[in-house]
């Protein structure tokens, strides 16, 4: 039996919010796979040198970035037509861009409830949406990145936990209506994952997770995008619609233990 079904080798992907965290890892995988990425994030600087740093690697994938928000349609346009003009196509749309912040609901404004359905909700909407045509020209792939926050919700943010509850529940309806374009669309609810975001908020980083010692309380980027890479592979060929929930042991209630 091949293992090369999970090889997403020769094709074209775009991550959004790939300056840092779980974006930057599953573009990483993806070039380590032979794949040409789009990374983006909202400033240019940030996300130079990510694609440097693939550029000038012995990676087989290549890199282009481009300074794309999520939110602003006008960009996002231009950000499916760059990645078309460079590589010719794109194959695996993964919707990572995402943000939160904590604060008691009676505490939230109406622009900060906004703002956390705008780039987490909207954004994946005008990325796929924009991406349609090239994704349906030969069997593509998109990939929501939701939370567990949008399974379970999350007590102090409960707007960001609506919004991933809405990813999720999006990924669903659309991988019926573009299962006859052999678009596959699937969704991954991460638990505690190790980036500089969490590390920042809560003192987590990578280095002290110990998988000798299974703790399983919070996961590595390399863990989130073993999962992209799945499923954006043909290994994944009968999983559509679904949210991948990846968060090691179940934490419902409990203090984060590493
Ligand atoms: P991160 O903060 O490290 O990275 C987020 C990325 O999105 C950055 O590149 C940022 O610049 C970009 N971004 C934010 N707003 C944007 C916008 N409007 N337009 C374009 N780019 C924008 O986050 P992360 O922890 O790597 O999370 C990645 C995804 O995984 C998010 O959707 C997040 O909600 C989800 N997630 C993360 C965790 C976790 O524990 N880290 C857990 C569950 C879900």
């Amino acid at each position: 039996m091949s293992t090369r079904q999970f090889s997403v080798d020769g094709d074209v992907a775009l991550v959004t919010g790939s300056s840092s965290g779980i974006g930057k890892a599953i573009a990483e995988r993806f070039a380590d796979d032979g794949v040409d990425v789009v990374v983006c994030s909202r400033a240019q600087e940030n996300v130079d040198p990510v694609a440097a740093e693939i550029n000038d690697s012995d990676r087989p994938g290549r890199a282009l970035a481009v300074e794309c928000d999520v939110t602003d349609r006008d960009a996002v346009d231009a950000l499916v037509e760059a990645t078309v003009e460079e590589f010719g196509g794109l194959d695996v749309l993964v919707n990572n861009a995402g943000a939160s912040f904590m604060a008691d609901f009676d505490d939230i404004s109406p622009n900060g409830w906004q703002t956390i359905i705008d780039i987490n909700v909207t954004g994946t909407y005008h990325c796929t949406h924009a991406a349609a045509e090239y994704l349906k020209d030969g069997g593509g792939s998109v990939i929501n990145l939701a939370s567990v926050a949008g399974q379970d919700g999350s007590p102090l943010m409960s707007p960001y936990g609506a919004a991933k509850a809405a990813v999720i529940n999006f990924t669903t309806s659309l991988s019926n209506e573009w299962a006859g374009d052999d678009v596959r669309v699937n969704c991954i609810a991460p638990g505690y994952v190790a980036t500089p975001g969490v590390e920042s908020q809560m003192g987590v980083s990578a280095d002290a997770i110990d998988r000798e010692e299974v703790a399983r309380r919070i996961g590595t980027v390399d863990e989130i995008a073993d999962v992209a890479q799945f499923l954006s592979s043909p290994a994944s060929s009968y999983v559509v619609g679904e949210t991948i929930t990846v968060r090691g042991v179940p934490q419902i209630g409990e203090d984060l233990e590493v």
